[in-house]
């Protein structure tokens, strides 16, 4: 019989993670800790201890990707004091790049796309050998729905859960579609199993994530579960459990899962509905797949079927060929829809996009500018109307958090997903309060409870 020393326990190697982007890479962030944390890895907030460092990036907008790049210059002069360093690019950035990543960046020992995360260990030990460890394969099936993410929120009271991933909507702007793959659903009785774990542990309000979540769909065999199925199963967990979820396509907001949501008051009273442009020509060059009046139409039936829903949207400002009645066109809507809340943007054009392809990029840097700084002008002054027509009233907010501006104040949020202040009293974070709203600012509600 062979005897075998036992191998000595292996050091702890620390790794530093860094996300940029949407909030699925911070879902994805926390499933590559927990796939590390079973290899050998500890997590460590001080970039200075590490062993391993991740970046994971986003590539929806050029400047996006610079700012990975000028990251990347300080992580070479960390590299340069410590040899045992390794750094990883992960991510949209690693998918849309591969190795021209590891040929323009030097220093970069790692480059893994967003479906190759479970490869990471054995990435790891080629780059050990000397070598450098590369995955951008995309999957049709991967979800990771075996993995309970590691959360690294902070207020341990909301967290996001990944339903599907990919998109198959083509947008002539979007670099998401080649970055992240193709669209696949997620095993509702395994989001069901995260949600409950999650309430169980003192969460209470989870977000469901997906490019485009109105279009999940998982194929039982008796039945399909569409994307209003899933969110009642998980409004059901438990009443006291709040539940939102991103990004709605307009194309896929029907009045089944409207009507669904009325009957949930746990369904936050939220709806994000990117727009993109306000004007139809403008929406057809950008292939999005609805009309100006599709969209309007969307808007009032919420506003019908759940009155009292804040909506909020994503702009682009200045794409392809957009004219200056196209761009007058996206003020009126804006004006329209009252928006609670926009995410603006400059276009930006991104390779290999169909519109980069087909369409040119001719709206000057400066009219962009000053169109973009138009909209958000525009959305200051919706933004401040929408805190102001609060005043007054009492909502039910739960409570995240300690204020930054005083240790006497926390924060919270309203189902409408507005950030309310108040005095702390004997509240802390997870508890659900009812504030009455005094005064505003454009971003945010000030109040007393009540
Ligand atoms: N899937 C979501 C949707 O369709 O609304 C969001 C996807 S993307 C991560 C978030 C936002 O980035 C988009 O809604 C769009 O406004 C913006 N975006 C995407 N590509 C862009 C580009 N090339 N230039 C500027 N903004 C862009
Ligand atoms: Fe991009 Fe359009 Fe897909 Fe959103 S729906 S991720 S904008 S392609």
């Amino acid at each position: 019989m062979a005897f075998y020393l036992p191998l000595p326990p292996m050091k702890l190697q620390k790794l530093y993670i860094e996300t940029y982007g949407c909030q699925m890479n911070v879902v994805d962030s926390e499933v590559v800790v927990a796939i590390l944390q079973q290899n050998n890895y500890q997590l460590t907030e001080d970039v200075n201890e590490a062993d391993l460092v991740l970046v994971n990036t986003c590539s929806i907008r050029d400047n996006a990707e610079q700012r990975v790049r000028s990251r990347l210059r300080e992580f070479k002069r960390l590299k340069q004091q410590n040899d045992g360093l390794t750094v990883g690019v992960i991510g949209c950035m690693a998918e849309r790049l591969k190795e021209k990543l590891l040929e323009e960046e030097t220093m970069v020992d790692l480059v893994v796309g967003p479906d190759a995360y479970r490869e990471l260990p054995a990435l790891l030990q080629e780059v050990e050998s000397g070598q450098k460890g590369i995955n951008t394969l995309l999957s049709l099936e991967e979800t990771y729905e075996d993995i309970r993410p590691v959360r690294m929120d902070r207020n341990h009271v909301t967290s996001f859960v990944s339903i599907m991933r990919g998109c198959d909507n083509f947008c002539s702007y979007c670099v998401v579609p080649g970055t992240r793959g193709r669209e696949r659903s997620r095993d509702p009785e395994t989001i069901l199993g995260e949600v409950s774990n999650l309430f169980e542990k003192g969460y209470r309000e989870v977000t469901l994530l997906g490019q485009n979540v109105n279009s999940y769909e998982w194929d039982e065999k008796v039945q399909p579960v569409k994307f209003e199925n899933l969110l009642e199963r998980v409004a059901q967990i438990d009443p006291m459990l709040r539940v939102r979820f991103a990004t709605s396509h307009p194309k896929d907001m029907s009045d089944n899962l409207l009507q669904m949501m009325a009957g949930y008051p746990n369904l936050c009273r939220a709806i994000h509905l990117p727009v993109q442009s306000g004007s139809s020509s403008v929406l057809s060059r950008m292939k999005r797949k609805y009309t100006r009046e599709h969209y309007m139409d969307r808007i009032d039936a919420i506003r019908k079927i759940l009155p009292g829903t804040s909506i909020s949207t994503d702009v682009i400002a200045g794409f392809c060929g957009e004219t200056e009645e196209e761009h007058l066109e996206t003020l009126s809507l804006m004006e329209w829809a009252a928006y609670d809340l926009s995410y603006m943007f400059k276009y930006s054009e991104r390779p290999e996009t169909f519109a980069a392809r087909k369409y040119e990029d001719d709206v000057s840097e400066k009219i962009k500018v000053r169109r973009l700084n138009e909209i958000i002008a525009l959305q200051m002054k919706l933004s401040l109307e929408s805190k102001q027509r609060d005043v007054g009233q009492t909502y039910e907010v739960l409570v995240e958090g300690t204020s930054k501006k005083s240790e006497e104040e926390l924060y919270g949020r309203t189902s409408q997903n507005k950030v309310v202040v108040f005095p702390r009293g004997t509240f802390a974070p997870g508890d659900y309060v009812n504030v009455n709203i005094q005064s505003c600012t454009s971003a945010t509600l000030i109040g007393i409870t009540v």
